[in-house]
């Protein structure tokens, strides 16, 4: 049973089937149901909320200056967490959007100490706009978020169900993996998660979990510690 956890929904597995582009509420629906369960048995529960169902900095035109298009990035994560709040708040939970920099009345600013307020009351925080800063990505936020307020627990909701030996979409014969050491990913320069945010789940000794969003009520049975997905060990 995990006290507090981060999960990190990328924009991608928002998108459903919808062709990898804005929201597909049958997910949205699903997502926020299985959170309101997940909070009902006890677990405190933040969310980073990713962008590239609107925009990827590292996808733009080539000849596009990255912090301009990172920019663009991190506004798509803010889309995203305002209308992931506001489904929460037609379900009758409390959702607040918190950010890194300030973005005037749509969100609240990041401080530890009001975030664990808000959690002590059972409500959902989203964080969005990443680190506030060009050449990073929601992972990093992800990790960050979880050292910093001691979280037990940090999952990642993808559109693949775990990590592969291989790409699957490439190779047929790919092996989905179902444990690996973060010390692994860090090693083999894996990409399961960006760097950044490895180095920090393997310095601060946090588990990771990354499964499928789209599989059958997959946020409760990973909180509740079923062997979905893959299993990043310590
Ligand atoms: N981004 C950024 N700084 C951050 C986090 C995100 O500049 O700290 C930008 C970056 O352009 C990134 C985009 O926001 O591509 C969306 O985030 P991400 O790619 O992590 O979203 P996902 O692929 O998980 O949907």
């Amino acid at each position: 049973m995990y006290k507090r956890i981060v999960l990190k929904l990328s924009g991608e597995a928002l998108a459903g089937d919808k062709d990898g582009i804005t929201f597909d509420d049958t997910v949205i629906w699903s997502l926020v149901s299985q959170i309101k369960e997940v909070i009902n048995k006890g677990t405190q529960v933040c969310l980073v909320v990713g962008g590239g169902n609107f925009w990827r900095g590292r996808s733009a035109a080539s000849g596009m200056d990255r912090t301009k298009a990172d920019q663009i990035g991190m506004l798509a994560t803010v889309m995203n967490a305002i209308y992931l709040a506001d489904a929460f708040r037609q379900n009758g939970v409390f959702a607040t959007v918190q950010t890194p920099i300030p973005f005037g009345t749509m969100t609240e600013l990041f401080s530890k100490d009001a975030a664990l307020a808000r959690l002590e009351k059972s409500e959902v925080l989203i964080f969005a706009a990443g680190l506030g800063h060009p050449f990073f990505s929601t992972d990093t936020i992800t990790a960050l978020r979880g050292a910093e307020l001691d979280v037990d627990g940090l999952f990642f909701a993808k559109n693949i169900d775990g990590v592969y030996d291989d790409d699957p979409a490439v190779n047929p014969n790919a092996k989905k993996i179902d444990v690996i050491k973060s010390e692994e990913i860090v090693k083999n320069n894996l990409k399961v998660i960006d760097m950044a945010a490895a180095n920090l789940c393997f310095e601060r000794k946090i588990p990771v979990v990354i499964f499928g969003l789209n599989e059958e009520k997959s946020i409760i049975r990973a909180v509740s510690g079923e062997k979905i997905g893959t299993i990043v060990t310590v």
